[in-house]
């Protein structure tokens, strides 16, 4: 493994115009790792993936990026360095076609995946390719969304909820999908609310509370946390 981080996150500071809400968030992802930022109902998680997007207008602090600093970087020329956020509303276009949607996004880098390519990850949306975004299930929009990032050529994927609201069925696939896309070498950066989901695809947990990271936990230890992270997600 590299020794430098891939993405590091140092007492990163975000504001919704005058409301104060990430408080110094710090974090690092390793080139091929898959982390997951965990936490209640407005910790500030979305807020932190919008932040690293460069999509949250105003922050302060450093997000460095193979190296470089992106936090006064706009969320375009951010895009152009490798990294692309699936929101958790999914931004599915209900009128257009599944094909029309894998279209959409501008490849922004070499090295991003043809839409074969998307489609073997994702069979299930291959035999909706002429459906229109509207007719899919949630699961196939996940898919959709997900798959549609991946033509960018981006190399930092940020997952925000991608399991929420999906039958237990779709999120085994999501999480098999998650853990091929890290063999192919993606690095992810995943919100997730489901900690046992989260446990079969990531090396590693910090627990975002009030706009800061209060815990890290390596996967391995999981297990072994498991009544601290109740305490921590309020379930
Ligand atoms: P969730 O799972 O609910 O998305 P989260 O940890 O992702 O939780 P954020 O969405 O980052 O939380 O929200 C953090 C805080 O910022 C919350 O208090 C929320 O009310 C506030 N907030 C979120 N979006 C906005 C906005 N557009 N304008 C003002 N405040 C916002």
């Amino acid at each position: 493994a590299s020794a430098e981080p891939l993405l590091k996150v140092e007492g990163l500071e975000g504001w919704y115009s005058e409301s104060h809400i990430l408080h110094g968030v710090s974090f690092d992802v390793r080139e091929g790792e898959v982390v997951t930022l965990l936490g209640r109902n407005g910790a500030g998680k979305t807020t932190t993936l919008k932040a690293v997007m460069g999509i949250l207008a105003k922050r302060s602090g450093s997000v460095m990026f193979e190296g470089r600093e992106t936090i006064r970087l706009p969320a375009r020329a951010i895009a152009r360095l490798g990294i692309a956020l699936c929101p958790e509303e999914r931004a599915i276009f209900s009128s257009l076609s599944v094909e029309e949607n894998l279209m959409l996004p501008p490849q922004v880098r070499p090295g991003g995946l043809t839409v074969e390519q998307i489609f073997e990850l994702f069979p299930n949306i291959k035999e909706r390719l002429s459906s229109q975004g509207t007719k899919l299930s949630g699961g196939e929009q996940q898919m959709l969304a997900i798959g549609r990032i991946l033509r960018t050529g981006a190399k930092l994927l940020l997952l925000d909820e991608p399991t929420e609201g999906l039958a237990p069925v779709i999120v085994q696939q999501i999480g098999r999908t998650i853990a091929r896309l890290k063999q192919q070498g993606f690095t992810i950066v995943l919100v997730e609310q489901n900690f046992h989901f989260a446990a079969v695809v990531a090396d590693r947990h910090y627990v975002v509370e009030q706009g800061r990271v209060i815990d890290t936990i390596p996967n391995e230890d999981l297990a072994a946390n498991t009544e601290k992270l109740h305490r921590y997600l309020g379930v």
